[in-house]
């Protein structure tokens, strides 16, 4: 007797959208057809007021198959302990500001693209980054771009977008001071005088700035950088390497790579995770490697 082919079943996806994003809903329509013609159902779902975005995925983990999250690096972020807790599967629709994990999977800030990519169902482990128990998916700093992100209001971004991030960062820069820590990885004790400290897990974060050049989201590693300059206009000359990420080559910037490092100061810095201030020095950096299952357009690394 023949065996009849087994029909396709269908799969259901949790939407999450961050409800600032700056992209509006018409781009979201579109790619949840694309969902549905492929056959995954996808729920659009809010957050409730006295939950986050990890509570929301936690809650309805249950009656889904992945979870798809509509948003910037923050949006990500904000679903990162959700999606470790439930191991759903995450889809990226890359709709924010900052698109920089997309970015570092190969994912391209177009929903519709982004759909076809979850469609196809190609999913891989990736790692994340923890400091203190936060996770992040880019990087996490200390220094003068977590004092960016402070100053960078939600207004701001809606309304200058990238160039909101140059004016504030000019302004940052213009006060930022050098300070001393010590930094303890592989062994090793460290005193440094640094303007900035950065731990990174994918390649890319800060709209279009280079952790490492070669750094991957699935590497099992961190990417450390100390940026140890005499005064910060040294930044000018450097911020083409720091764009390509290969700043790792001069010498006024420290950098390797490790699974694990401490940094301390003697007053508590805020450490930025993501684009969002999360914790204060002493900071306790671990990478927590394979963490989540991500749909990605690389068919190879896929498992
Ligand atoms: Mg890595």
């Amino acid at each position: 007797m023949a065996t009849l082919p087994k029909p396709k079943s269908r799969k259901r996806a949790l939407l999450v959208v961050n409800p600032k994003a700056r992209r509006g809903t018409g781009s979201i329509r579109a790619a949840v057809e694309i969902l549905r013609a492929s056959g995954i159902d996808a729920t659009e779902t809010a957050i409730s007021r006295d939950e986050t975005m990890a509570d929301l995925i936690r809650r309805e983990a249950e009656s889904y198959d992945l979870v798809i999250v509509g948003g910037g690096d923050g949006t990500l972020n904000a679903a990162a302990p959700g999606l470790v807790d439930t191991g759903l599967p995450l889809g990226v629709l890359p709709l924010g500001t900052a698109n920089d994990f997309a970015r570092t999977l190969g994912i391209a800030p177009d929903p519709s693209q982004a759909a076809r990519i979850i469609a196809a169902g190609f999913q891989a482990p990736i790692d994340l980054g923890e400091v203190n128990g936060h996770l992040f998916f880019n990087v996490a700093s200390i220094g003068f771009s977590a004092e960016l992100a402070a100053d960078l209001t939600e207004h701001a971004k809606k309304r200058w977008g990238k160039l909101g991030y140059g004016i504030a960062a000019a302004r940052i820069l213009a006060r930022s001071q050098l300070f001393s820590a010590y930094l303890d990885h592989d062994g090793t004790t460290e005193k440094i005088r640094t303007l900035q400290v950065s731990v990174g897990n994918g390649r890319h974060y800060g709209g279009g700035m280079t952790v490492e050049e070669t750094a991957t989201a699935d590497d099992g590693k961190l990417d450390f950088y100390s940026l140890e300059v005499d005064h910060w206009w040294r930044l000018l000359a450097l911020l083409p390497s720091l764009r390509k990420g290969t700043h790792g080559r001069w010498d006024d910037v420290r950098a390797f790579q490790t699974t694990e490092v401490t940094i301390r100061t003697s007053r508590p810095r805020p450490v930025n995770t993501d684009g969002e201030l999360s914790t204060w020095t002493p900071a306790h950096f671990r990478i927590r490697p394979k963490a989540i299952s991500v749909f990605t357009p690389d068919a190879e690394k896929a498992k």
